[in-house]
């Protein structure tokens, strides 16, 4: 059994074969930090997770990379628009460098309660911008580069390979390009790697160059700091696929250019879009939703990775409340199985049925769902094989728990800490059910105008420490802080 992963370079599934027998280079390009994370966002950050996740259960030694993009990043990737950071640092008088660390901090919370891993290196854009002139410098030497109206960019007619990932057609696509905005640029799909006139006056953040002060183009970013920490080639990169024909085709450019190696990275992963009404969610197209607007909801941060986890990483995925209110109640029923199963034996028989090795029916089920997960990280067919072993009542118990911790490992929905301690989170499992379940009586009581009994449920639910709210989507519930 070999995982295998679609790999974008190249449009097909193959076998994962590393550089370097045993270890695994990955990168995933991290959070700009202007705003909070939307959910869309952390779609990606759990896509990332997955695959870490399952690298290492596989048996390879893993470097986890992710940059904080804190500088360089314009609201359009082709260096159009604003700049993030400055724009948000202003409306919220507040300096850039605070700014990021406010929204740092604030991702990493989110990431937390999604059980979602630290990488093992996190690194800002502004603590390498030495790494990024070095880079800039080498791929200048190789005559790559023009400079115009006070930026350096990078030509993209000097490199034959430009647009291989996004599978562009530079020919094709000069005609048809529109004008670019940008006036100091030859052709449209250059890009810049240092800009010293900055389009902004109050330009927070800047620093000396070979070329004049100023600061780095977005896509320099991701490539130096991946390279520093994985090497002039690695292994695997990841992103949401509105990368592809920007930013990763930009960074593979830079890369090959300025190393002199190819392919730079071996595969490219992206994950689909979280979509709502037919839109994609996007930061600066504002209307957002948060993970702290899921919690103001009632749901658990792992109500939504378990919602996301029941769709394939490469398929688009339409965002609603109710379908997150079905995994949700999923996730509960699911948690209320492992506790019907914990009941029958203990968190020690558990550990000993691992440690004694995983066989009979178990076993079946966990290669059921290892096959499903080395197939391109078939999570919705890996839950099924978990929610197959939790009703399968003919298989022993320990044995049962000790196959559903074990795929865990790559699920995260954290179900060992669940099995052995359901009674001090009460807001999962059952009583999320219990919750919902409430709350239709109480508006069944009302439209009948029994408001005794409607009062009374409130009531109850109040003394149990969850709020309920009347809106115009229907009553929400929270838990009183
Ligand atoms: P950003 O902070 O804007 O650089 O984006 C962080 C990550 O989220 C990138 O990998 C994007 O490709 C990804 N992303 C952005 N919007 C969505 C979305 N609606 N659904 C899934 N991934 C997204
Ligand atoms: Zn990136």
């Amino acid at each position: 059994m070999a995982l295998s992963l679609y790999n974008t370079l190249g449009r097909k599934t193959e076998v994962f074969t590393p550089r370097v027998s045993g270890e695994a280079g990955f990168y995933g390009c991290g959070p700009t930090v202007y705003n909070y994370a939307h959910i869309g966002n952390l779609r990606a950050y759990v896509t990332h997770d997955v695959l870490v996740r399952t690298l290492r259960e596989r048996g390879y030694r893993v470097t986890h990379v992710m940059n904080i993009t804190d500088v360089g990043h314009l609201s359009g990737d082709n260096d159009e628009g604003e700049d993030k950071m400055v724009k948000s640092a202003e409306e919220a008088r507040k300096s850039v460098l605070e700014v990021a660390r406010v929204y740092t901090e604030a991702f990493f919370k989110d990431t937390e309660a999604l059980n979602i891993r630290r990488p093992d290196v996190v690194c800002r854009a502004t603590e390498h911008i030495g790494e990024m002139i070095a880079l800039i410098k080498r791929i200048e030497a190789g005559g790559y580069t023009y400079f115009s109206g006070g930026n350096l960019y990078f030509d993209v007619t000097k490199f034959p390979n430009y647009g291989e990932l996004a599978l562009l057609r530079l020919d094709e696509l000069e005609a048809g390009a529109r004008v670019g905005v940008d006036k100091n640029k030859r052709g449209p799909h250059d890009f810049v790697l240092w800009f010293t006139k900055s389009k902004f006056e109050n330009q927070a953040l800047v620093w000396d160059s070979p070329w004049g002060r100023g600061y780095p183009g977005w896509h320099i970013e991701c490539t130096a700091m991946s390279s520093k920490y994985l090497g002039e080639q690695f292994d695997i990169h990841a992103g949401g696929i509105d990368h592809i024909p920007i930013h990763h085709t930009n960074e593979i450019a830079q890369a090959e250019a300025g190393y002199g190696k190819r392919p730079w990275v071996r595969y490219w992963v992206h994950n689909e879009f979280l979509v709502m009404n037919k839109g994609k969610m996007s930061k600066s197209a504002g209307g957002f939703l948060t993970l702290q607007t899921l919690a103001e909801n009632g749901f658990d941060a792992l109500d939504y990775r378990y919602f996301l986890l029941g769709a394939h990483y490469r398929s688009q995925l339409q965002f609603s409340f109710d379908a997150l209110l079905g995994a949700k109640s999923a996730r509960a029923s699911l948690l209320d199985k492992l506790y019907a199963t914990a009941d029958k034996t203990t968190s020690e028989q558990a550990q000993a049925a691992c440690a004694a090795g995983i066989s009979g029916k178990a076993a079946d089920y966990l290669a059921a769902f290892n096959v499903a997960i080395d197939e391109d990280l078939s999570t919705p067919r890996a839950l099924a094989e978990l929610w197959g072993i939790l009703r399968d009542t003919g298989v022993d118990p320990a044995l049962t728990l000790a196959a559903a911790f074990r795929m865990d490992r790559i699920l995260g929905l954290r179900l060992e800490e669940a099995a052995f301690s359901r009674h001090t989170d009460t807001v999962d499992g059952a009583f999320a059910l219990d919750i919902e379940r409430l709350i239709a009586e109480r508006a069944e009581a009302k439209k009948a105008k029994q408001f005794a009994r409607a009062d009374e449920i409130r009531a109850h639910l109040k003394e149990r420490g969850i709020l309920l709210e009347d809106t115009k989507e229907g009553t929400v519930w929270k838990r009183i802080k």
